[in-house]
């Protein structure tokens, strides 16, 4: 694609890289056929083809960003399906990334957009506020249809994602260092998380169990922020990068072999740290080195090369693989070979590449589209009849829980069941079993 930026416009390094990038797109339109926007609207403006010209054309003019633009990135998921099938490897993910952080510096959006994008961005993060919110939302649950009915979408969206009950609390995964049983192979620091710790705080108890008895010492490292991963989507970029310096900072403190990510949405965005923070003297080196060193939990568990096994009891299970765990880390194999490895029927979803509409907060600022295709991927998976649903990231066991029975948890909760840890909470009384 050419581009017309000036030389004054190229000074900027993040012009500089989206005009590479979009230089390389050649407008074959491959990606339009697996962004799911585009499946679902048809429309070329919401597809990944159309948003690249939006974004080129907001870019070169340089001036404010225009509502129609806005309207078209806001509806993009970042799930970097598009990335996947482009036979140019133009990397969508930075270009969009850009273009939020252009949105967010220049236009001004209408006040209760405002005020819900501010208040999300400000409580997700901090674990004790959020918990104390979702207490709140628990109790407004029931009102979800009023507020729907009053034309608050995303206040309805965001309670019908509230869990019904709180989770057991767990003393695994808070801060502290849990050794290795037996001979210690490796000492690696386990991202705490900040949704992840509040919703489900038995996932990273499993990690840790997991991999204490294959002989890896976990550290919690304490006083940890958020990865920066929720506001950087939200193109509030000294928001995450203040978060991803602190946390490089930590962890490079730890002075750890490995870092772990039990949520494949994080473990994205931590993977990028050396990229986002390229540009920073003091930074640039030692977020690379975090970033070379970070592993999904199933990544890393695949090292280790963990024996055959056979959980107490027989489970067919649906594996979605989250779009930042497919098209964001290309980790495709390794959560299929070790459920396999553990004893599980593993089935791949229909149309598994087509995103479930959870992306960090998508679900709440465009909760129709979200809705959509929740209904579209439990359908896929009800067609395969699992007995549970296994997946990599935090957001989408929220998401597709909110639509079907069948039981979801994290894949790294089934491994620790299949290798002598506790039965998983959502499989419970379930009665799953093939
Ligand atoms: S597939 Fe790649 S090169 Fe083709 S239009 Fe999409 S982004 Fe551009
Ligand atoms: S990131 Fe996903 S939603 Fe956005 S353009 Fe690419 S495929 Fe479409």
């Amino acid at each position: 694609m050419q581009t017309a930026f000036t030389a004054d416009q190229l000074r900027d390094p993040n012009i500089a890289e989206s005009n590479t990038i979009l230089r390389k797109c050649v407008h074959c339109g491959f990606c339009t056929a697996t962004c799911p926007t585009y499946v679902l609207l048809g429309d070329e403006l919401d597809s990944p083809r159309g948003r690249i010209y939006l974004i080129k054309n907001m870019l070169e003019r340089g001036e404010a960003a225009t509502a129609e633009t806005v309207k078209h990135i806001d509806r993009c998921l970042s799930c970097l399906s598009c990335m996947t099938t482009c036979p140019s490897g133009v990397n969508y993910m930075h270009l969009i990334d850009n273009a939020r952080v252009h949105v967010e510096k220049t236009y001004r959006r209408p006040l209760p957009e405002r005020l819900l994008r501010a208040l999300l961005a400000y409580v997700m993060p901090r674990p004790e506020l959020f918990r104390s919110a979702l207490a709140a939302a628990r109790l407004g649950r029931p009102f979800a249809p009023l507020f729907g009915k009053l034309g608050f979408k995303p206040v309805e969206a965001l309670l019908r994602l509230v869990p019904k009950a709180s989770p057991a609390p767990e003393a695994l995964g808070t801060p502290g260092t849990y050794p290795a049983e037996g001979p210690k192979r490796a000492r690696v620091a386990l991202l705490q998380g900040c949704v992840q710790s509040v919703i489900d705080p038995a996932i990273n108890a499993a990690a840790i169990r997991l991999l204490n008895r294959n002989g890896v010492e976990v550290v919690v490292t304490a006083g940890e922020p958020c990865c920066g991963s929720l506001t950087h989507h939200m193109g509030k970029e000294e928001d995450s990068l203040a978060r991803a310096r602190r946390m490089v900072d930590q962890w490079t403190d730890a002075d750890v072999d490995a870092v772990i990510i039990t949520a494949s949405g994080c473990g994205t965005t931590i993977k990028d740290y050396g990229f986002m923070l390229r540009l920073d003297p003091l930074y640039a080196e030692k977020s690379a080195a975090i970033s070379k060193k970070s592993f999904d939990v199933t990544e890393y568990l695949a090292k280790l090369d963990l024996p055959e096994a056979q959980p107490p009891r027989p489970l067919h299970l649906a594996y979605h693989s989250a779009c930042s765990m497919q098209h964001g880390q290309k980790i495709i194999r390794e959560p299929k070979a070790l459920l396999t490895r553990a004893g599980f029927k593993v089935s791949d979803v229909p149309e598994g590449h087509l995103c479930c509409g959870s992306a960090g907060t998508y679900n709440i600022l465009q909760p129709e589209i979200a809705r959509q295709l929740r209904d579209r991927k439990v359908g896929n998976i009800e067609k395969i009849a699992p007995d549970a649903i296994a997946t990599g990231n935090i957001g989408c066991i929220t998401q597709i829980g909110s639509g079907t029975a069948i039981p979801i948890m994290h894949t790294v909760e089934l491994l620790d069941w299949a290798y002598g840890g506790p039965e998983p909470q959502a499989l419970k009384g379930s009665g799953a079993s093939h």
